[in-house]
């Protein structure tokens, strides 16, 4: 399987620094369990990370710092070697990354034609505006922008959009400057998990599709 999208340098970096809220930091751990080539961008940028603060004198800030990222580190390295077994979800009818064993998934519900969605709870972060999107083949998703970072990582099936096309094991990172249009592929249903950064909110018809339904 051959990986086109990745998480952009800052936001591995900051993944990395554990200064990424936990709903974009799931969906980042989903791309990594696959993604080694990101696996080894990360451990690069702790390594960086870890030398700077040698040279700093101790702060009482570093140690719980580098110690929440070397636990997500330790997650995606056992994760590296078992391999990428993915755990089936026989309500939700999907097998699911092992980075999302520990959250709790709610059922599908209904968001427009042929579109469904499930609320994602990560524990200890109940805020975190993360959910898995379904979209049946051919199906075209309401062109919508965000006031922040919508970070979405492809499970299976395809979508595309005006700047591409995205596959399994496929992260797209949207900011501010991104409207989009996606259009699941023809071959299959899509299944995506998707995690909006901080108050990233949807403008446009998604916005308003969304917003009274799913509370973001
Ligand atoms: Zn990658």
């Amino acid at each position: 399987m051959t990986i086109n999208h990745h998480p952009s340098d800052e936001t591995l970096m900051r993944m990395a620094a554990g200064a990424l809220g936990a709903g974009p930091a799931l969906v980042v751990s989903v791309h990594l369990e696959g993604c080694a080539v990101c696996r080894n961008r990360i451990a690069h940028f702790e390594a960086v990370g870890g030398a700077i603060l040698d040279e700093m004198s101790p702060a009482p800030l570093a140690a719980d710092f580098f110690g929440r990222t070397m636990e997500r580190l330790e997650v995606a390295q056992s994760l590296q070697t078992e391999g990428r077994a993915t755990i089936k979800h026989p309500e939700l009818g999907i097998e699911l990354p092992r980075a999302m064993q520990h959250c709790e998934i709610g059922p599908w519900k209904w968001l427009g034609p042929g579109f469904k969605w499930s609320k994602v709870k990560i524990p200890g972060s109940p805020d975190e505006k993360v959910m898995l999107l379904k979209g049946r083949a051919g199906l075209h998703l309401p062109a919508h922008g965000h006031t922040g970072l919508e970070f979405m990582q492809i499970l299976s099936g395809s979508l595309a959009d005006e700047r591409g096309q995205y596959f399994p094991g496929d992260l797209d990172e949207a900011g501010d400057d991104v409207d989009h249009r996606p259009v699941v592929g023809q071959e299959s249903d899509c299944v995506c998990l998707a995690a909006l950064e901080g108050d990233t909110r949807l403008h446009g018809l998604l916005g308003r599709l969304l917003r009274p339904i799913v509370g973001f």
